[in-house]
């Protein structure tokens, strides 16, 4: 290792990782990369723990077009990352997003969205109740005002992969990974000018990127500033179901996507069984070592809405959970990637709030664009900076899930 590098990249998951490739893959860029990871197991990473799927279906249009990078990217994974033999198919399963819409308020959101989703090109169509039950005939509809689905572009895929295969590529390409911890952060002035590390070396800088994901206030504080990210806890659930829905309806017709109930519940297939979660009733921050699954919310919120939505749905059995943190954003849960405006060489690439898996590729190109030209070159993600941060200017992103 040396004792210094031109862009030190704290955390070297999927946003590090992204990020160390999209730098080293440019030939504009002749740098060197650093990434520092304290944990390369990544078991308790948001990457690692995520439920792995991408939308277009957003309320604003950066994260659609982010979403629709994020997509392209991924159906073109295993050859944009092939390292020797090794070409990493991330299983892109392109089943779609259902959001269903119960209320007046529900309904003038997807309305909403859905003018900002096809200005952006996204393949989503608005469906009444009576094309949402011929589309999905064991899904029940009566309740439903409206329904919006995405036809391509959306699914779920192999997280990660995504992540492993970001890094594979970067390593080839020259970026160095370090099992360490960024413990403390030296300035001169405007500048930050080293990491120190736990393990007492101390590495030049001639930039910084905060890829800390749910622990990103924590490094931002290193170097004396602020992001408003701080961990919130989600638990996933896998069941199995001894009626499949998917079997009950007719050939060709009705396999589930991933589905966002009225409720709040989402429920996907995932291989022969079913992955599914809720926001929670209360929502505080979590400790850093708290990932006990909230086992109450399978019984008292999951299931009676599943059950009311598919009979298939009366019949199923607990068969794996976890809990991970959301990197949650408290100001609009939407992502901050920029520059800090006056400390200039450190790059947030933080608070993806729930979406930041999807949003790894852009946010990676996005963040090696401002380092190499100054500026984003490809998708302007001005809106998602740091300024709004510094005004308290919530840029509000409506379909959070
Ligand atoms: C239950 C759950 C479901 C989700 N579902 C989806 C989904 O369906 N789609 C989607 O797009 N997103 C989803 N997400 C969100 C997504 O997983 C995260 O936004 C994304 O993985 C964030 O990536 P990251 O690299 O920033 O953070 P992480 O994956 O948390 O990685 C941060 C890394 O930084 C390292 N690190 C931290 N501090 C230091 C330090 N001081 N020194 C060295 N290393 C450090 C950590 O060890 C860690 O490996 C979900 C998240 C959860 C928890």
């Amino acid at each position: 290792m040396k004792d210094r590098y031109d862009v030190v990249i704290v955390g070297g998951a999927v946003i590090g990782s992204a990020v160390a490739y999209f730098l080293t893959a440019n030939p504009d860029f002749n740098g060197s990369v650093l990434v520092i990871e304290r944990d390369p197991t990544y078991l308790r990473a948001s990457t690692s723990l995520s439920s792995s799927s991408i939308r277009n279906q957003f309320s604003n249009a950066v994260n659609v077009r982010i979403g629709q990078f994020g997509t392209a990217f991924i159906r073109n994974f295993a050859e944009t990352m092939q390292v020797g033999d090794d070409r990493p198919d991330l299983g892109f399963h392109e089943g779609g997003y259902l959001f269903l819409a119960r209320t007046p308020e529900q309904v003038r959101t997807l309305r909403e969205n859905h003018v900002v989703q096809r200005e952006c090109g996204a393949d989503v169509v608005l469906w009444n109740r009576d094309e949402l039950a011929e589309a999905f005939p064991h899904l029940r509809t009566d309740d439903i005002q409206l329904a919006s689905y995405g036809r391509s572009g959306e699914g779920w895929f192999n997280n990660t992969g995504l992540m492993y295969g970001f890094k594979a590529k970067a390593r080839e390409l020259g970026a160095e990974y370090v099992t360490d911890e960024a413990i403390a952060m030296e300035r001169d002035g405007n500048r930050v000018t080293s990491a120190t590390l736990k393990s007492g070396n101390r590495i030049g800088a001639g930039t910084v990127v905060n890829a800390s994901g749910p622990r990103a206030a924590l490094t931002a504080r290193m170097a004396g500033l602020d992001i408003p990210v701080e961990p919130r806890k989600r638990t996933i659930f896998v069941f199995d179901c001894a009626r499949s829905p998917e079997g009950s309806a007719r050939v060709n017709r009705g396999r589930l996507p991933m589905m966002i109930d009225p409720t709040g519940v989402f429920c996907r297939p995932e291989g022969r069984f079913f992955l599914t979660g809720c926001p929670p009733v209360e929502d505080p921050a979590a400790d850093w070592d708290d990932f006990e699954p909230r086992y109450e919310e399978f019984e008292e919120i999951i299931w009676p809405a599943l059950a009311e939505r598919s009979k298939a749905f009366e019949a199923i059995k607990l068969v794996n959970q976890w809990a991970g943190h959301y990197d949650f954003n408290v100001l609009d849960h939407n992502l901050v990637v920029g520059r800090h405006p006056e400390v200039t060489n450190f790059v947030f690439a933080n608070g993806f709030s729930g979406h930041g898996l999807q949003q790894g590729p852009a946010a990676g190109r996005g963040v090696s664009e401002l380092i190499i030209y100054n500026e984003f070159r490809t998708l302007d993600l001005g809106e998602v900076g740091y300024e709004r941060v510094v005004a308290n200017r919530p840029f509000l992103e409506k379909a959070v899930i």
